[in-house]
C-alpha cells in the first residue's frame, strides 16, 4: 500500500483500482496526507490564496435534496442583495486585501444577463479576479459573463455517480452537468469543480471515479467536502460525511492533479475546529472566508453549524491569516490564478492533455 503511496508522489497517476484500495484502507491515512503535503508545497508552494465569498441570494430554482436553499424549504428566510450592496462587499473584500472575491448563490432567476454582467463589470472595476459559482446556465449565458469579464467558475459535479446525482437532484440531468463543466472550460474560464463525500448511497467505487473525472475535466480547481445533512431537507436523517474520508478524497486529488487550486472548505471546518489548518497541510492552498455581511450570512445556510456566521468580515480575514502564519504559511498577494506545470509523462501516452 505505501508503494501506491510513493507511485502515486512520483507519477501522480493511479488506476481506479489503486484509488479505491488506497480509500478502503485506512491504516496509511497519514501518509496518503503527508504525501500530498509535500506535492502541494513543491508544487504551488507555501502561499495560501484568500477568495472573498460573497453570498448574494439564497433563493434558488432548484430542488437539491441536501441542500437548505432547496425550493421547497419553506423554513429557510429568504433573501437577495441589491446589486449595488453586491458591488459595497466586493469594494470591502478589496479593502481587506482580498484579490479575488466569489459570487455564490442559489440559482436565481431574479439577477437577469443584463445584472449578472453588470455586477460582473463593476466588480472587475475594482482589479480583483472574479469567480462566478451561479449554477447552470446555457453556453451562451456562460459566454457572455466570460466576455464581461468572469475569470473563474465553480460548479460542482457533486457526485460521479450518474443514478444517484439524478436521485438527489430531481429534474436535472447528469449529462447537461456535464455539458455546463465542458462549456465553462472550452470559454477559457479557469474550471472550479468538486464533489460532496458521504451522501446516501455513495460509493467508495464512485469517490475513486470523482478524482479521475476531476482529471478528465482538467480542471483547475477542485472543492471538497463532507455532506452535512440539513434539517430542513429530504436527507435529514442521513448519517453524513466524516471529516477523515473527505480530506482523504482531497489529499488524493492533490497527489493526481498536484498543481491545481484546492480549497480547505468551510464544510471540512464545520466538522473539525482545527478542519481548514489541517487541510492546508493535507493538500490544500486556498481558503474562501466569507466577506457577506450581517444577517445574511446566517440565512445562506446550505446546511446547520456553518462557522463563522455571526462574525464580520474584517474579523475572518485576521483570524485565518493568524491560523495560516501560525502553520508557517503566507497569505499570498495575488491573484491566485492556478500555475500549470505539466506533470505528465507524454513520452508514454500518459499526457494530461494540458501541456
Ligand atoms: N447553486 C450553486 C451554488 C451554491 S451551492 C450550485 O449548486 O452550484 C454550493 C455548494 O454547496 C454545492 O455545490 C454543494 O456541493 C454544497 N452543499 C449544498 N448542500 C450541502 C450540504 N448539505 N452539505 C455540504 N455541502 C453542501
Ligand atoms: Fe440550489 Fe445550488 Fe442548493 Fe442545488 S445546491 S438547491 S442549485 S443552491
Amino acid at each position: 500500500m505505501n508503494e501506491l503511496i510513493k507511485k502515486a508522489e512520483k507519477t501522480h497517476n493511479l488506476s481506479k483500482d489503486e484509488l479505491v484500495a488506497l480509500l478502503k484502507n485506512d491504516s496509511l491515512d497519514q501518509e496518503i496526507f503527508d504525501a500530498a503535503n509535500r506535492v502541494r508545497k513543491k508544487y504551488v508552494g507555501d502561499e495560501v490564496h484568500l477568495r472573498g465569498l460573497i453570498e448574494f441570494s439564497n433563493i434558488c430554482r432548484q430542488n437539491c435534496l441536501y441542500c437548505g436553499l432547496r425550493r421547497d424549504n419553506d423554513k429557510i428566510t429568504r433573501y437577495r442583495l441589491e446589486i449595488d450592496k453586491a458591488i459595497e462587499f466586493a469594494e470591502k473584500a478589496s479593502s481587506y486585501g482580498y484579490k479575488t472575491v466569489v459570487l455564490q448563490s442559489g440559482e436565481d432567476s431574479f439577477y437577469t444577463v443584463d445584472k449578472v454582467k453588470y455586477l460582473i463589470g463593476k466588480i472587475k472595476s475594482l482589479d480583483l479576479a472574479l469567480t462566478l459559482s451561479i449554477g447552470e446556465k446555457t453556453r451562451e449565458e456562460y459566454e457572455e459573463y466570460r466576455e464581461a469579464g468572469a475569470d473563474r467558475y465553480l460548479l460542482r459535479i457533486e457526485t460521479t455517480d450518474r443514478k444517484l446525482y439524478e436521485k438527489l437532484n430531481p429534474n436535472m440531468s447528469f449529462d447537461n452537468r456535464v455539458k455546463c463543466l465542458k462549456d465553462i472550460k472550452e470559454l477559457g474560464y479557469e474550471l472550479g469543480t468538486g464533489c460532496m463525500v458521504g451522501l446516501p448511497e455513495q460509493s467508495i467505487e464512485s469517490l475513486a471515479d470523482d478524482i479521475l473525472f476531476f482529471k478528465e475535466m482538467r480542471a483547475d480547481m477542485i472543492g471538497i467536502g463532507p455532506f452535512i445533512p440539513n434539517h430542513n431537507t429530504p436527507l435529514s436523517d442521513s448519517k453524513g460525511g466524516t471529516f477523515e474520508i473527505s480530506l482523504k478524497v482531497m489529499a488524493l486529488t492533490r497527489l493526481i492533479l498536484p498543481d491545481i487550486n484546492i480549497p480547505a472548505t468551510t464544510a471540512m471546518e464545520t466538522l473539525n475546529p482545527k478542519g481548514r489548518l489541517i487541510a492546508l497541510q493535507s493538500g490544500a492552498n486556498v481558503a474562501m472566508p466569507n466577506v457577506t455581511e450581517g444577517e445574511y450570512r446566517k440565512y445562506y445556510e446550505l446546511y446547520q453549524g456553518k462557522i463563522c456566521v455571526n462574525d464580520t468580515p474584517a474579523h475572518c480575514r485576521s483570524c485565518i491569516t493568524g491560523k495560516i502564519n501560525s502553520i508557517g504559511r503566507i497569505v499570498s498577494e495575488e491573484y491566485g490564478f492556478r500555475k500549470k506545470s505539466c506533470s505528465c509523462d507524454c513520452t508514454s501516452g500518459g499526457c494530461c492533455g494540458d501541456c
